[in-house]
């Protein structure tokens, strides 16, 4: 029988990245819902940090890098050691680089985006779905983009990492439905995180040429993110597995010449 709507009571939730952005903001709501929160990043402190904003009792925080097999395997193995199994991971943890034409990028700019992205997303989810395979099932989400839907001038090895998570996220579906873990991903527009606020600092990103190309007239906020994540980790979402779930106000459905959204933009509404 499926719980109540969207309750996560009792699930245990990893989550990469958690210590920032998406990740943490997940991370605070699968708390809210229910969820024992395993907090992974980089950074410790800064796992550590989002352990603070968790409703809750029953929480870890822990350091690894996802792009070391060794570092995915210790965290994983302490996770299982103390938590006793995993029953959500979400794949946080990423890199964006700014904007530079492809003729100029060298090699090692290119093999660090892709060993974060994609090769960090993939160890974790060969990590974790080989305790769910033995513990009857699990939920794992992806973090694609539209960068992995539509075709971003200079933007080469994040856009090719991401169109690459959403093709893993379908096959390891089809794989691994037999056990019962599901298997899906979200790909996000342009959301506020200090991701995007780091590319936007240095001129980067141009807010409002996003916004005007964007059909709401504004960027998402890592709220929108974490709600979609929340529902694709629930009892609700049990026979929805293999999705890349946009969640971008409609920017990669837009395809007219013209700027998407005419009105008033949302800083300058007032
Ligand atoms: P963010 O920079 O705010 O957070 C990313 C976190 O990942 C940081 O805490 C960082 O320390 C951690 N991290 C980086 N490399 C790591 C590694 N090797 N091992 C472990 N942790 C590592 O970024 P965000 O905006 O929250 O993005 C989260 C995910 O969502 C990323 O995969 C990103 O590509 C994706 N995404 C973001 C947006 C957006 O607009 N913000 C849009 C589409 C997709």
């Amino acid at each position: 029988m499926a719980s109540e709507l969207g309750d996560l009571s009792g699930r245990v939730a990893l989550i990469t990245g958690a210590g920032s952005g998406l990740g943490r903001a997940t991370a605070i709501l699968l708390a809210q819902r229910g969820a024992r929160i395993i907090s992974v990043d980089l950074m410790f402190d800064s796992a550590a940090a989002t352990l603070k904003l968790l409703v809750g009792d029953g929480h870890g925080a822990w350091c690894a890098d996802v792009a070391r097999q060794k570092s995915v395997d210790e965290v994983v193995e302490v996770a299982l050691e103390k938590f006793g199994r995993i029953d959500v991971l979400i794949n946080s943890a990423g890199i964006a680089e700014g904007m530079g034409a492809t003729l100029d990028r060298d090699l090692s700019h290119w093999q660090r985006i892709i060993d974060v992205n994609l090769t960090g997303s993939f160890l974790m989810c060969q990590a974790v779905a080989r305790s769910m395979r033995d513990s009857g099932g699990g939920v794992i989400l992806n973090l694609s983009s539209i960068a992995g839907v539509i075709g971003l001038p200079r933007r080469t090895a994040y856009s090719a990492s991401k169109g690459a998570v959403s093709m893993m996220t379908k096959v390891l579906a089809a794989e691994w439905a037999p056990y019962r873990i599901r298997v899906n991903a979200v790909a996000p527009g342009y959301i506020h995180t200090p991701l995007t606020e780091k590319l936007m600092d240095e001129g980067r990103l141009d807010m409002d040429a996003i916004m005007r190309r964007s059909p709401t007239g504004e960027m998402g906020t890592a709220g929108d993110v974490a709600e979609a994540l929340a529902f694709l980790a629930s009892d609700q979402a049990r026979f929805i597995t293999g999705v890349v779930l946009p969640v971008d106000g409609a920017y990669t459905v837009y395809g007219a010449p013209e700027d998407a959204y005419p009105g008033v933009l949302g800083h300058d509404r007032g």
